[in-house]
């Protein structure tokens, strides 16, 4: 048996390295960007107004008030979507919008609410501090500066400025595709009509919504039997993909022959016991060129070995940088039986309360009781060394889901 750092080691050690393609703007929400993207001009372009009002001489201004207003000759109206086409001089000003470039002579913006115009007169009834209400050219971004950097994980703002740049098409690295091959003479599709001795194939379904939730994109390759043959073919099948993943087969059973046929078919498998609990049994290794998962078939087992084993390959693979889920300390509020041994990671309820997170587990482990990852939302991290019982009150750490 080795150690679950250990596993994940000698995982990372066969990671493709990205692929870049050019999308559509719209489409790079979650990608990972692949260039560095510049401004191509100052912005905003121009100084502007943050006010509807009116461009003064801020000089102009000084001493008004409600009760000594000053009064100005106002000479155009600016509207956003126009350039100004006077210089205010001396005692003028221009009535301008919020977003319109601040005329040539203007040095301060005074806003509407401040002012009475009565025909080509205003009354100034606030005196204005140089630079006051505009927004210099530049200030959010300068012409030639690298505004969204290569690796970011793009969120909605980042599209946002990405259009500010008039960026409609962004290199972004490839999604990969992932073709799941589940395994055993007991599994039925859903579709099929199901005789006493099957159950339905569950893994298959599960592991197509995490590999989207990842970011990749998932291709079900169906069910193959427990025969050499079959896998065999599974494994061919699924070739085409950027990662293989294939569910159940890979224990010490008589028709367990996934491990066997992926040995044969691939070079420098790693077939561990991983000291973990769920998900004891992990086949690993190159097929061909595709990275290929042998995942222990009980559907928790199968879940819980994506979540610690693929989905952060994957999500490397694909150039993000955090490929981790969110962790957070949490206070137990139930005991929790753990032998030595073994790196346990619990389905829990986790609670954000006044004094932090609390969490507990949520209900049955057993590793064929879906149920328990139905109602989780976070994984319970229980050192491999913890002798329990774990006492409610200990703090613990928590995998966010
Ligand atoms: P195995 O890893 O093939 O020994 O399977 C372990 C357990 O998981 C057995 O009870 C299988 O019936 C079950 N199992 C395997 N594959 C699936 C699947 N695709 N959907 C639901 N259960 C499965
Ligand atoms: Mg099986």
């Amino acid at each position: 048996m080795i150690a679950f750092e250990e596993a994940k080691q000698q995982i990372d050690a066969h990671l493709p390295a990205p692929r870049h393609e050019q999308v559509a703007l719209a489409d790079a929400l979650g990608r990972v960007l692949a260039e560095d993207v510049r401004a191509h001009r100052d912005h905003p372009p121009w100084d502007n107004t943050a006010v509807d009002g009116f461009a003064v001489r801020a000089a102009d201004t000084a001493g008004a008030g409600t009760d000594t207003p000053v009064t100005l000759e106002v000479i155009e109206t600016i509207p956003a979507g126009a350039m100004p086409s006077k210089t205010v001089g001396p005692g003028q000003a221009s009535r301008i919008m919020t977003g319109a470039p601040v005329p040539p002579g203007a040095d301060a913006v005074v806003m509407v609410e401040d002012t009475t115009q009565s025909g080509a007169k205003v009354a100034i009834g606030e005196a204005a501090a140089p630079a006051e209400n505009i927004r210099p050219r530049g200030e959010d971004v300068t012409a030639g500066q690298v505004v969204l950097f290569a690796g970011t994980t793009m969120k909605p703002a980042h599209l946002g400025m990405a259009a500010s740049l008039g960026r409609s098409q962004l290199m972004v690295t490839r999604r990969l595709t992932v073709a799941i091959l589940s395994t055993g003479d007991e599994i039925a599709e859903i579709d099929e009509p199901l005789s006493e001795e099957k159950i339905l194939n569950v893994n298959s379904h599960a592991l197509a919504a995490q590999v989207v939730e990842a970011g990749a994109i998932p291709l079900r390759l169906g069910i193959a039997k427990d025969t050499p043959e079959a896998v065999g073919a599974g494994i061919q099948a699924g070739l085409s993909a950027d990662v293989l993943i294939i569910s159940g087969g890979v224990s010490m059973g008589d028709f367990d022959f996934v491990k066997d046929v992926m040995a044969e078919l691939g070079g420098g498998l790693g077939f561990w016991k991983v000291r973990i609990k769920p998900a004891r049994p992990l086949a690993f290794g190159l097929i061909g060129q595709v990275p290929t998962f042998g995942l222990p078939g009980n559907p928790v087992s199968s879940m819980v070995s994506f979540e610690l084993f693929v989905r952060p390959f994957l999500r490397r693979a694909m150039g993000h940088r955090v490929t981790d889920r969110p962790m957070v300390d949490a206070r137990l509020t139930e005991d929790v039986p753990k032998r030595a041994g073994r790196r346990f990671f619990l389905r829990a309820v986790v609670a954000r309360e006044e004094d932090g997170y609390t969490c507990r587990t949520t209900g049955p482990q057993g590793s064929g009781m879906l149920t328990s990852m139905v109602l989780a939302d976070g994984l319970i991290d229980l050192p491999e060394d913890a002798e329990g019982p774990i006492r409610a009150g200990t703090r613990v750490r928590v995998h966010l889901l």
